[in-house]
């Protein structure tokens, strides 16, 4: 297999990667010590509370509590355009060509209201500025850095509608033009009903969609990946780990095409599988899903895209073939035009082609 710093040089696709869960400790600590407030006194207890540790796996409620540490005031869209730069920048660094940065642009605009507005409820304008500052900061670090990025805007299951729904009324606005698709995250026991209609009227509008599902090991599992197929249009599923448990899904799967965006660390953390061994990535690849490999929140689980493959290659038994058929396959699932995506196909085939020629440090099948 390849070293790690040989997959840092391969050119990789991420579709899966929450702003949220991308900015830098460093940089938030900063924001806090001046308008986030007086819980935390240093920055390793900060860092703790909004980050899992190494090879711990808390499961998946305080995994989204870590995110909730992470809703304070960070004082101007300069901020949010600044964490927005510097997770394209990590992403760019770690030989990440093209991206799909999602985010809530509710908790952003959440993060521009001045004193405890960290579950307040927004109006569409502040969200249409909180959105505007993430894609100014993204798409500036995506030019220096010559990549290319887009965007998804997430809603969170367990905020309801009315709290969601400014982020689902940018599509009316200008900075909808910025999105390619929609995405549904969180908590999973609550019910994804309330958002249906909308996510039929971003179809409609010639938007993609992902859904999570089938991530939450007390959630319905493999019934939620069909009801995010078959109810809500998906074109991607977001990890997707409990399709494993149904056999009939896996077929669904496979014959539709539909593309599991897998996160292997960020499994682990939320418990949606036991252990590195019971990861179902390979076996779902064997069975002619379209899996992908991705982060879901690098920065909070303490990882980056390259070490993910690496760990599905070390942990999970991918071959060298079955990585680059993952990073094709996010090129064939990316939210753009059929040429773009054959265009992307193009730009990073080479490069995984050649990299088998390069000796492999270990062999470990
Ligand atoms: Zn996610």
């Amino acid at each position: 297999m390849l070293s790690l710093a040989h997959l840092r040089a391969l050119p990789k696709i991420e579709l899966h990667c929450h702003l949220e869960g991308a900015m830098r400790s460093e940089t938030l600590w900063e924001f806090y010590s001046r308008y986030g407030g007086s819980r935390f006194k240093t920055f390793n207890e900060f860092k703790a509370a909004c980050t899992v540790e190494k090879g711990t796996a808390p499961g998946f409620i305080p995994f989204l509590d870590k995110f909730n540490t992470l809703r304070f005031c960070f004082g101007n869209e300069a901020n949010v355009e600044r964490v927005a730069a510097e997770a394209v920048e990590d992403a760019a660094a770690d030989g990440v060509t093209y991206l799909e940065l999602r985010f809530s642009p509710v908790s952003f605009a959440r993060r521009l209201v001045q004193g405890d507005g960290a579950y307040a409820q927004v109006s569409v304008e502040q969200a249409e500025v909180a959105a505007e500052a993430v894609v100014s900061g993204a798409r500036s670090a995506a030019v220096k850095r010559g990549i290319r990025v887009e965007f998804i805007a997430t809603c969170a299951r367990h905020f309801g509608f009315e709290t969601n729904k400014p982020a689902l009324d940018l599509l009316d606005r200008p900075i909808g033009a910025a999105f390619c698709g929609l995405d549904l995250a969180g908590d999973e026991s609550h019910c994804a009903e309330i958002f249906m209609h909308a996510f039929r009227d971003w179809k409609l509008a010639g938007k993609k969609i992902t859904i999570h599902a089938g991530e939450d090991p007390n959630g319905p599992g493999a019934a939620n990946v069909i009801e995010a197929c078959e109810r809500l249009n998906a074109d991607r599923i977001g990890h997707g780990v409990r399709a494993i448990e149904d056999a009939g899904v896996i077929a669904e799967l496979a014959r539709s095409g539909v593309t599991l965006e897998m996160c292997p660390t960020s499994n682990l953390q939320t418990r949606a599988v036991a252990n590195v061994e019971h990861h179902p990535i390979k076996k779902l690849l064997d069975a002619r899903v379209n899996v992908t490999i991705n982060t879901d929140d690098p920065r909070v689980c303490g990882t980056t895209l390259s070490e993910e493959y690496a760990l599905a290659a070390e942990r999970m038994g991918l071959s060298f073939d079955d990585l680059k058929r993952c990073a094709l396959n996010a090129a064939r699932a990316a939210f753009l035009s059929e040429d773009e995506r054959n265009s992307l196909c193009t730009q990073i085939e080479p490069a995984w082609n050649c990299a088998t020629l390069i000796p492999t440090i270990e062999a470990k099948s």
